[in-house]
């Protein structure tokens, strides 16, 4: 490990001077600077300084297993010495990706025929969406390329990813999303249902929205429709009553493919081994990533169907490859990682816990409704996420954001790593959390919220 002490300057210094980092604003760091992590066992991180955090957040939604599982890091270590790298290119391959293929394949609720491998998320969703342009062509409709997906979606941040997420500073700027590329509808039923609205009429709403989108643009130019089952860092959008039954119909009307972003969902965060199961979603194409490997690597996977597979293979041998792949798709050490840290999902009974533990701290969070701050207390399984608000009946916030930050920073300072996203607050803990760590959690959480509630004074 580089010792970080042995410089003439600090280590938030060497940040600030050469470390442009991932979603931040640059000229804040440079004044704020970073917060430097340097160790982290089970549900647990520690800073430079010693401090102790539970990460609420799993690292970005990811560490299924918690930090220093022993079996990830053997397994890293004995193929490191076995076979470092290996690819997939021109008919080659290698023990794990065989048999991880085949292990997600079984896993899948649905039937499914092919994985392909790729290395994050955003590479995922870039690849589905080559895969559903090269298939419309092999199947003889050129046209049919247009994609939909949904308001506050995030789908990632390559150009194509980026343009299916459905947030305006992934967009803004960056002069996206590209053309084809549609949104309608986030299913916030709290913020988006009208007065006097159920869940199910807003579900029949968002899909009569969709309809009509397709409609408009034209059946027979619309190729692909992409969900995640719950929406992550759109604000943990869980979705209402009745509605993917009622978009599957839509789809269904008009020969358009599910593509299911299980990239957070996936792997049992919300109570089931994917989210697609919780919602019922029957999809032609699966995306996952994070907690496939615990994000202890790299690594992600797309499975599909024969519907989606067959004229892609077709269209391969006639112009004699398929001209996709990534130097690292497949990596052994990514495979052999999801293979162990799946049958440790399994072993544990990982995925029971989510929706347990899950169930026992949404019902906490639950009672923090009551206070003046708290519009929306919201989630399914081990994700959730608290809304909140100056004007509870008015459902809105004064300064966009402010109440999100300060409840983040205040939870920080207490021990907890949560996630601002707007004015919500975001907890997606490893699945091993205990119950008694899930309450320590929402104490924090508490005691956290009174603080905020004093420092804007409606305590
Ligand atoms: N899809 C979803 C649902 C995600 O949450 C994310 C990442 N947060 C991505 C895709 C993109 O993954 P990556 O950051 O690995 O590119």
């Amino acid at each position: 490990m580089s010792d970080l002490k042995n410089f003439d300057k600090t280590p938030e210094e060497r940040d600030i001077a050469h470390h442009f980092h991932a979603y931040t604003d640059a000229r804040r760091h440079e004044e704020v600077g970073p917060m430097i992590i340097e160790s982290g066992q089970g549900i647990y991180v520690k800073d430079n300084n010693g401090k102790r955090f539970i990460e609420g957040m799993a690292g970005l939604w990811s560490v299924a297993v918690g930090f220093q599982e022993q079996r990830l890091i053997d397994v890293v270590v004995k193929q490191m010495r076995q076979l470092p790298y290996y690819h997939n290119f021109g008919h080659k391959t290698h023990g794990p990706a065989i048999e991880l293929a085949e292990q997600l394949i079984k896993l899948a609720h649905v039937p499914m025929s092919k994985v392909f491998y790729t290395n994050s998320g955003s590479e995922a969703n870039d690849t589905v969406l080559k895969m559903v342009w090269y298939r419309s062509n092999a199947l003889g409709k050129p046209e049919k390329k247009k994609v939909i997906a949904r308001n506050r979606a995030y789908h990632g941040v390559t150009i194509a990813a980026a343009s299916l997420t459905g947030l305006p500073n992934n967009h803004r700027s960056f002069d996206l999303p590209l053309n084809g590329v549609l949104h309608t509808l986030a299913p916030h039923y709290w913020k988006e249902g009208q007065n006097g609205e159920t869940e199910e009429q807003f579900a029949t709403r968002c899909a009569d929205e969709l309809d009509a989108l397709i409609q408009r643009e034209g059946p027979d130019t619309v190729a692909a429709f992409w969900a995640e089952p719950v929406m992550g860092a759109g604000g943990v959008v869980v979705p209402p009553a009745t509605y993917f039954e009622k978009i599957q119909a839509v789809l269904a009307k008009y020969d358009v493919l599910f593509v299911a972003d299980e990239v957070i969902c996936g792997f049992g965060r919300t109570g089931e081994m994917f989210g697609s199961i919780t919602y019922d979603i029957r999809p032609d194409v699966m995306v996952m990533s994070k907690q496939i490997t615990s994000s202890y690597v790299p690594f992600s996977a797309i499975m599909m169907n024969d519907r989606f597979y067959q004229p892609i293979a077709d269209e391969s041998h006639r112009i004699s490859t398929f001209g996709h792949g990534f130097t690292g798709g497949g990596h052994p050490l990514g495979a052999i990682v999801a293979l162990e840290n799946l049958a440790i999902i399994k072993e544990r009974d990982l995925v029971a816990n989510a929706k347990e533990t899950g169930t026992h701290f949404l019902n906490r969070l639950h009672t923090l409704s009551e206070s003046p701050l708290v519009g929306e207390v919201r989630g399914v399984g081990l994700i959730a996420a608290l809304e909140l608000v100056d004007d509870k009946a008015a459902k809105s916030v004064k300064v966009a954001g402010k109440l999100g930050r300060l409840m983040n920073e205040t939870m920080q300072r207490n021990g907890l790593i949560s996630r601002g996203m707007g004015d919500a607050v975001a907890f997606c803990p490893p699945l091993i959390i205990t119950r008694a760590q899930a309450d320590d959690m929402f104490e924090i959480v508490a005691r956290s919220l009174r603080e905020v509630e004093a420092e804007v004074g409606v305590a």
